[in-house]
């Protein structure tokens, strides 16, 4: 009988790792979602998927993920919309960062990458201000894609391939022993044998690692999002995914803006670090957008492009980004227990990892060991991340 893995979470990660262990075909595969695929964080995300990161293990994982994402495209049809994308640079010792993260992904295999000088920037987005911005780091095949759409075709690849999916279906506890399997996945609707357990619950994996007996810690940061509609007299080039922020400069966060399809534009502010104070209960949190944050977006939008007259404001919601505690991402077994498989802390920028990284726990499961990614051991659940 093949080991059979149960994964609490049909998130983008949960699916990610659906997809891969049912792919290779040595394991049995059970999905478990207390809601319906991509109910959580990720159909709330603003779709954004980019390799443009300074480090090496920042950029090793994303270029595979942008990789695994186009690979989607062609075999699934995943509407990947590149739109590009560009992060200022506000003074010199950040550019020359950028300048060296461009050299670094070239090496990797991404040639569009590329540092650009100030005029560069203003040619590119359309009535942009780019006063004091010394430069940026462009790549025009990053771009955005439907968090929604993504799970759809991650589990429907999954079940294609043997793994079954149950919706509607909240995990309420683990115990050892039972039908043939190491373990009993117990949730609402009746229990789930298993041998290995993956807890991909994102900002519920707190709650599902205590059900788990192995504790994990997760920050959730409530973000907003806000949607504008451009006026008839926008210019006629799409504009590309801003992102006036860049990881590590102490920036704290920065303002993001992209078009959608043809007259809207949507904005929001980012960080890749816990800045604010978590939401204690996922369930429990406002989902609307808040009036005083988004007057801030919107003065910070007119700021930014003062070239595009008349952008109105139409509104907003709000998700988490599930962090963890030490902000870096988890794919590993959990010391408390090995047959349980910790993945999550994907933040604000699941997307563009989350299908190396499934492809990292599949690899624990099937081989004992990280395979694919570089340095993938760095990811297991560290202290600070299982100190609950
Ligand atoms: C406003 C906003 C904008 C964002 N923009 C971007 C972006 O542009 N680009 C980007 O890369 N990322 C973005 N993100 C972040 C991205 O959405 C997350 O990193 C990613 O979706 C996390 O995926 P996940 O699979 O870990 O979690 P989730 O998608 O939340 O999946 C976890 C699943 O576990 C399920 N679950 C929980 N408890 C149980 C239980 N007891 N039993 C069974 N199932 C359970 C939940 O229902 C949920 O479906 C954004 C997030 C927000 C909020």
């Amino acid at each position: 009988m093949a080991r059979r893995v149960a994964i609490v979470g049909a998130g983008v990660l949960g699916l990610a790792c659906a997809r891969e262990l049912a792919a290779a075909g040595d394991v049995d595969v059970t999905v478990v979602e207390r809601s319906y695929p991509g109910a959580g964080s990720t159909s709330l995300s603003v779709g954004v998927f980019t390799r443009q990161y300074l480090t090496a293990e920042d950029i090793d994982i994303r270029v595979r993920g942008v990789a695994a994402l186009a690979e989607l495209e062609a075999s699934a049809g995943l509407n990947l919309r590149r739109i590009g994308l560009l992060r200022p640079a506000r003074d010199a010792p950040t550019l020359e960062r950028c300048a060296e993260a461009v050299a670094l992904q070239r090496e990797r295999g991404v040639d569009d990458a590329e540092v650009l000088d100030p005029a560069g920037v203003r040619a590119l987005v359309p009535g942009f201000d780019a006063a004091g911005v010394v430069g940026g780091i462009w790549c025009p095949s990053d771009g955005y894609l439907d968090g929604a759409e993504l799970c759809s075709l991650l589990a429907e690849a999954a079940q294609e391939a043997g793994a079954r999916i149950h919706g509607r279906t909240r995990v309420t506890g683990l115990r050892r022993g039972g039908a043939g399997a190491r373990y009993t996945l117990a949730t609402d609707r009746g229990d789930v044998a298993a041998d290995v357990v993956v807890n991909a619950a994102g900002a519920w994996a707190g709650a599902v690692g205590d059900l788990l007996d192995a504790p994990v810690g997760v920050v959730n940061e409530r973000h907003e999002a806000y949607s504008f509609e451009l006026p008839e007299s926008r210019p006629a080039a799409t504009i590309p995914m801003v992102l006036d922020y860049v990881p590590g400069s102490g920036a704290g966060e920065g303002l993001y803006f992209r078009q959608e399809g043809h007259g809207q534009l949507i904005a929001g502010l980012h960080s890749n670090e816990p800045l604010g104070e978590p939401v204690d209960d996922p369930d429990d949190y406002f989902r609307g957008a808040g009036d005083e944050a988004a007057e801030r977006v919107v003065e910070l939008l007119a700021a930014a492009l003062p070239g595009i007259d008349g952008i109105g404001y139409r509104g907003g919601w709000s998700g988490l980004y599930p962090h963890s505690p030490d902000g870096g991402l988890v794919a590993g077994p959990h010391p408390a227990n090995p047959d349980v498989i910790v993945a999550g802390g994907l933040g604000g920028n699941g997307l563009s990892v989350a299908l190396p990284l499934g492809r990292t726990v599949a690899e624990w499961i099937r081989h004992g060991e990280p395979r694919s990614l570089p340095a993938a051991e760095r990811l297991v659940p560290r202290p600070a991340v299982v100190a609950g």
